[in-house]
This record gives structure tokens, C-alpha cells and sequence, in this order.
């Protein structure tokens, strides 16, 4: 009898289909990210980011991702008898989330509870486990990272870091809907764009007129995410121009300010996620900075998001990636392993590659965050590098992930597969924080206020990826194109090519020789397709494969 059940195939090996791709360690079973993370100073957070990797990779937390965004947040505009609330409703699940990332200090572990930065290398320690909740559920990961980014700006006002500074650090997620000092822990939003302008923040109509204790702020902005935070970060007109204000929910009697919330986007993605239009109507708010000083003041907490968006979405692409390997490891097609098959291998080792790049590139960004205190060639590696990393791997993510839906054939097309909301999560990291053009002006600025530091940079990564082939010709191609009569015209060549080498060279001292060799060969010194799979990979591919995925 015992014999006889032994000889039966199991169910799946019937059905020919994969198991649910669920229960993994999330760090452990990605040596790309183990080796970027070590390469940057993180070796000693190893076991640490294993424990994360596997909460993070169990059943229940993937099963929260799917309830929070098939259970939408919804506005309650007002109450039975008509009093205004503004309230945002979330599903439980979603809460469940943020308490996890909470406890993780996603929201503020890179800070000192005076707003200094933590040791190094908390920003390469903290953005692993980023790289790893993106995986599961992104849409929470916005009231995160604005959290975290929001005191940069905050940082040049040591009365407001003093009063909440506390309550941001603190690992205790509170959902009530109350004044910002009753709660254990808050978060904390951003509201810049307006109707006639996102991009171009000094055409801004909201005013911030000076009150007794701080501003009454009158005005709308068309997109401000994470309506349920505490306080936000508004950009707003003031008599000495543009200023930063803090506008917390609460004024600071207790009464609810002055906030009232329209509708919230109906979104291609980000569901579990509230994006809101909001009216201000007198709401109080706190300067932070000079007046006329909002952009410079802001732009702090945006070279933070910035980053996280590139985290975010390597993630997704590594998660995109390890389910169509997965899956390709147990479908057979014609008698034999889709992961068998000459030209699923190509398009998935092809993929792979872009993973290892965008995961190194990624960390070696958050390395550059973390040195950036003490070392001026790393500030500036950090500040003419985050708009071009940002660039390159939030517009590469939606056609990668289109590519790993295909890998899983009918199966990727379906909700349950977990790609279609990975599909439709991508394209937003490339829009908000400033878009793919933005980015590509935002190197040019860099460019214009320290050329020589902007070089200086440069020639670091020419460098460092000096044996690497195709990288001086890449260097030199992106000088010429950044001297060019018809600058702005050509950035998107330049800025590609810029985020090319800073990948080869970051590759060079995270990943094996042979995958930075590898990825110099088919993205630098030769024109690499528009599809996965059409490089010849040679002995490469096998590599590759194992190491994104371990074979079980
Ligand atoms: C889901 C979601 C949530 C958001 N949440 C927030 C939030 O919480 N807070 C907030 O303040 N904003 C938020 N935004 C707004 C977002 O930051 C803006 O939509 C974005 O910055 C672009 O601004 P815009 O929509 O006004 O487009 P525009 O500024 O009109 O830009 C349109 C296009 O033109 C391009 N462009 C602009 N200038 C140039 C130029 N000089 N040369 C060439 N091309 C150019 C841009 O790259 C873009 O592709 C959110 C957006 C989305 C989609």
C-alpha cells in the first residue's frame, strides 16, 4: 500500500502547475541582494535582514497585500448628522501592514532622534528591507516613505525635530484619528502639486498667510497621498514667496484643522494606497524654513522619496522576476521544464541580469546616502545619481514585469498570480517624485551648479568600472552628451547611459566579475534590444539563474 501511494505523482505534478510562491525568505533566496548588501557595509545585518526576509515572505503577509488593495480605502466626507470628518477608512489589513514596517523602522531608521542621520550603513540596511516590503505590498510603502523623507526638510526647524522627532522614530504604528500628541507613533504626507502644475511647483496658488504661532493656509492641492497622515509638508505662497509649512490634522487646541478632503483618485494602481484633491480652509500650519526658501527646504525630503522609488521598484522587479522562475521550475511544456528550455532561459537570464543591476546600482545609492555626511565625492555621487537611478530603473520596471507576466503564460494575466498588481503598481515610481523628463533635468541642474563635482563623479565610476567593456566609451559618450549645443534635447541619451555606468561600476565591486562582465558586455559596449532574451549570455545564463532564484 505504502509502496503503491510512493508511485503515485504528487497533485501538482498532475496539474502541471507550480505551488504558490509563498513561505520563502525573501533575503536568503536572493544572492543578488545578499552580496549588494555585504558589498556596501552590510555584512553584520545579515542575520537580522533573514529574519525580516522571512516574516516578509510568509503566507500571511503576501495574503494582507492581496486584502489591502482588493479592499480599497474609502472617504467619509462627512458624518450621519453632516459635520465634516475627512476621515480615510482602511481595511484592517492595511493597518496590519504599517504596523509591520513600523516595527521595522522603515519609517525613520535612518535617523537619530534628533534628525542626525544613524550610522552607516543604516540607509543600505534600512533599504533592503524596503527592497523586500515592495515585494509584497507597495501601496502602504508611500506614508513610509514620506515619513522618513519628510525629516530632512523638517531638519532645519530644531523646535518642530524637538516636539515630534519622538513620535516619528517611535516603532508603535497608531491608526486613531487623533491629535499628533496623543498617539504612540505618527506619519506624516507631502502636498505640492496643484492643478495648474505639478512639476512646476513655483506656479503654486495656495497661500500661507502669517497667523499668531504660525500660517492659515487657503488654497487646494490636486494630488496629496496618504490623507490619513498627521501632518503634511505643503508647499504654499507666503509674503516672502514660496514657503514650506507643516500642517498637522489637528490644530494645536485639538479641534480638527481645516483639511477637507474632495475625493480620492481612482487609480490605475497604488489601491491599497488613498490619494486624495483637498481643500485647505484656514488650516494652521507651522513654517518650516525661510519663507521664499519651499523648494530648497522641500527638495530634502524629495531626494529621499526619489531613492525609495528606485528601491521600490527593483523590488517589484525582483518579485516579478522569482515568481516567473518559479513558476518556470515546475511547468513543463513538450516533456520538459519551462526553466529547460533554451529560450525561456535566454529571456529569464536576460532579466535576471537587469535585477542584478538595478539591486546593486540601488544599494550602492543607499551607500552613497550614508557616506554622504562625512565625504564630499559621495554627496555628490548621491545627488547627480539619484535622479538618473530613479530614472533608469522606475522606466525599465513596467516592461520588465510585462515580460515575467509572459513568462507564466494565461496564469500571469490573472489577479491571483500576484503580476497584474505588480504590472499596474510599477509605472506610478517613474510619474511621482518627479518624472522621467523631470529626472533627466534634475542631472542637467546638477550638472550646472558644480560641474566639477558632477566630473569628478563621473570619472569615479569610469574608474571603477575601467575594465569592465564599453565603459570608457560610455563615459565619454555621456560627457559629450551633456556638453552638447542641444543639451535638454539629448539628457534622456545621456542620463540613460549615465545610469548604465553607475550599474556596471556598481556591479563591479558588489557581484561576481562575471555578471558585472557580462552586464558591461550586452548593456554598454553593444545596443541591448528592447525584448528580454535576444543576448547571447554563453556560459553566463546558468549563473545567473542560480543566483536569483536557488534551484530547490
Ligand atoms: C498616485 C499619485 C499620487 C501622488 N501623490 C502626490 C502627493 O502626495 N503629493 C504631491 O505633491 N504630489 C503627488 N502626486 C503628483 C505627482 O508628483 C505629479 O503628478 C508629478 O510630479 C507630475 O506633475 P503633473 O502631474 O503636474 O504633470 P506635469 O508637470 O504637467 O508634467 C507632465 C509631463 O511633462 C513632463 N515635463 C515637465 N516639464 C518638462 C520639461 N521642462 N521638459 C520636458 N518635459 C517636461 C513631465 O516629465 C511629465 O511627463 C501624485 C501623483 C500620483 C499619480
Amino acid at each position: 500500500m505504502a509502496a503503491d501511494m510512493a508511485a503515485q505523482p504528487r497533485s501538482d505534478e498532475l496539474l502541471n502547475q507550480s505551488p504558490p510562491y509563498v513561505d520563502v525568505d525573501l533575503y536568503a533566496s536572493d544572492q543578488p541582494l545578499r552580496g549588494a548588501v555585504a558589498g556596501n557595509g552590510g555584512e553584520g545585518a545579515a542575520a537580522a535582514l533573514s529574519a525580516f526576509g522571512k516574516h516578509w515572505g510568509s503566507a500571511d503577509m503576501f495574503e494582507l497585500g492581496r486584502q489591502a488593495n482588493e479592499n480599497p480605502p474609502e472617504l467619509k466626507t462627512l458624518d450621519a448628522k453632516g459635520y465634516r470628518r475627512d476621515f480615510i477608512e482602511f481595511h484592517p489589513a492595511y493597518h496590519d501592514l504599517m504596523a509591520a514596517s513600523v516595527a521595522a523602522g522603515l519609517q525613520a531608521s535612518t535617523w537619530r532622534d534628533d534628525a542626525t542621520p544613524a550610522s552607516a550603513p543604516a540607509q543600505v540596511t534600512r533599504g533592503a528591507r524596503f527592497y523586500m516590503a515592495a515585494q509584497v505590498e507597495t501601496g502602504h510603502l508611500c506614508p513610509i516613505t514620506m515619513t522618513r523623507a519628510a525629516v530632512a526638510a523638517l531638519a532645519v526647524e530644531p523646535s518642530l525635530v524637538a516636539k515630534l522627532m519622538p513620535k516619528i522614530v517611535s516603532r508603535r504604528y497608531d491608526d486613531h484619528f487623533r491629535p499628533w500628541w496623543e498617539k504612540t507613533g505618527i506619519t506624516l504626507g507631502m502636498g505640492m502639486t496643484e492643478k495648474q502644475g505639478g512639476t512646476d511647483v513655483r506656479a503654486n496658488r495656495t497661500r500661507a498667510q502669517p497667523i499668531a504661532e504660525g500660517y492659515a493656509v487657503n488654497g487646494d492641492k490636486w494630488f496629496m497621498s496618504a490623507p490619513m497622515c498627521d501632518a503634511f509638508l505643503v508647499l504654499a505662497q507666503a509674503p516672502g514667496g514660496l514657503t514650506c509649512v507643516l500642517m498637522p490634522r489637528f490644530r494645536p487646541g485639538g479641534s480638527v484643522n481645516g483639511l477637507n478632503f474632495q475625493r480620492l483618485k481612482d487609480k490605475l494602481g497604488n489601491r491599497s494606497n488613498a490619494s486624495s484633491e483637498v481643500e485647505f480652509a484656514d488650516a494652521f500650519a507651522w513654517r518650516v524654513g525661510e519663507e521664499g526658501r519651499g523648494v530648497r527646504t522641500i527638495i530634502n525630503m524629495v531626494q529621499l522619496t526619489r531613492l525609495d522609488c528606485a528601491i521600490a521598484s527593483a523590488g517589484i522587479m525582483r518579485m516579478a522576476l522569482a515568481q516567473a522562475l518559479h513558476h518556470a521550475r515546475y511547468r513543463s511544456v513538450f516533456q520538459k521544464r519551462l526553466s529547460d528550455q533554451p529560450m525561456m532561459r535566454a529571456v529569464l537570464a536576460d532579466m535576471a541580469l537587469d535585477v542584478e543591476a538595478a539591486t546593486a546600482l540601488v544599494m550602492r545609492l543607499a551607500r552613497s546616502f550614508d557616506l554622504a555626511v562625512a565625504d564630499p565625492l559621495e554627496a555628490a555621487r548621491a545627488r547627480l545619481l539619484t535622479p538618473a537611478v530613479k530614472y533608469w530603473v522606475c522606466k525599465t520596471a513596467p516592461g520588465f514585469i510585462y515580460e515575467a507576466m509572459e513568462c507564466l503564460g494565461g496564469n500571469g494575466y490573472v489577479e491571483e498570480s500576484l503580476l497584474p498588481r505588480l504590472y499596474r503598481e510599477a509605472p506610478v515610481n517613474a510619474i511621482w517624485e518627479g518624472s522621467g523628463n523631470v529626472m533627466c533635468l534634475d542631472v542637467l541642474r546638477a550638472l550646472a551648479r558644480d560641474r566639477d563635482a558632477a566630473r569628478a563623479v563621473l570619472d569615479a565610476l569610469a574608474s571603477e568600472a575601467a575594465d569592465l567593456p564599453g565603459a570608457r566609451e560610455a563615459a565619454d559618450f555621456v560627457e559629450r552628451a551633456f556638453c552638447a549645443q542641444d543639451v535638454e534635447a539629448r539628457a534622456r541619451a545621456g542620463v540613460g547611459r549615465l545610469a548604465l555606468l553607475a550599474a556596471a561600476a556598481a556591479l563591479r565591486s558588489s557581484a561576481p566579475p562575471d555578471v558585472a562582465e557580462l552586464f558591461a558586455r550586452t548593456r554598454l559596449s553593444a545596443h541591448h534590444d528592447a525584448i528580454y532574451g535576444t543576448d547571447d549570455l554563453g556560459a553566463g545564463e546558468s549563473a545567473l539563474l542560480e543566483r536569483a532564484l536557488p534551484p530547490t
